[in-house]
């Protein structure tokens, strides 16, 4: 399994990091995690064409992991994708997608018999996907716009994503032993962000669910990275800040 991180990144505009979006890839196949806008450019750099991805998955539906979205299918479209686009990812997506393609139409639709088939998952219990090579495992993050944290396990391994979230009892059981855990970091413990993590908290996880390797995301430019990492690594795991073209092979 590999995971590129192709948006390390926030809602601030940086010349270096873009909005969260990842890819998760298995035997050859790509599914994308999270699209904020630049995250097709990213994936294109990375090798692989966003036309060609198996499927998506969305930990929620704010604009700086969505804003991709919108030229991703017009780019199926006009490629004519012959294959479904299954999309997976929290309830309400579809009526988000609905929403969409109520401003956009058919430009946003693929070109029948193929379409794109959301899946959505609870916001209040548990769920899985099993896709064959790749199964992942939900729980409801705390955050809004139906937030979920996201475990994908192929070939033995394990990575899990937080999504956006704040302190979470459900990310601690998900991440129980992961591999690598991807979590955001978008406060410091003085500056807390609402419905965010932040070091002590992310510490607090790494003392309870020992995941082998912790790459940070999603950091406000106010957040004192050596001091996150630090405090992170106190708690004994090896952390460091993802940047965007980082890759975890596993
Ligand atoms: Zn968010
Ligand atoms: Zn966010």
């Amino acid at each position: 399994m590999r995971f590129t991180v192709l948006g390390s990144g926030t809602n601030v505009p940086d010349a270096e990091r873009g909005p969260a979006g990842f890819l998760v890839s298995v035997q050859g196949q790509s599914w994308l995690v999270d699209g904020g806008s630049g995250t097709l450019q990213r994936c294109a750099a990375t090798g692989v064409d966003p036309r060609s991805l198996v499927g998506g998955f969305y930990s929620h539906r704010h604009p700086d992991h969505t804003g991709d979205l919108v030229p991703l299918l017009f780019a199926m479209h006009a490629s004519r994708r012959l294959a479904d686009y299954p999309i997976y990812a929290g309830q309400g997506f579809q009526a988000f997608l609905d929403g969409l393609v109520g401003v956009y139409g058919r430009w946003i639709e693929l070109h029948p018999p193929a379409t794109t088939i959301v899946t959505e998952l609870a916001l209040d219990a548990p769920a899985t996907v099993d896709l064959g090579a790749l199964v992942v495992h939900t729980r409801p993050a705390v955050h809004s716009s139906g937030a979920l944290h996201l475990r994908f396990e192929a070939e033995g391994r394990s990575v899990v994503f937080s999504g956006d979230t704040g302190p979470s009892e459900a990310l601690i059981e998900l991440a129980a032993g992961a591999d690598l855990l991807v979590t955001e970091c978008a406060g410091s413990d003085a500056v807390p962000a609402d419905q965010h993590l932040f070091p002590s908290a992310i510490a607090d996880l790494v003392r309870r669910a020992r995941p082998r390797e912790v790459w940070l995301t999603h950091l406000y430019e106010y957040v004192d990275v050596a001091l996150a990492v630090a405090t992170i690594e106190d708690a004994g795991t090896v952390v460091r800040r993802a940047a965007d073209g980082d890759v975890w092979s596993g």
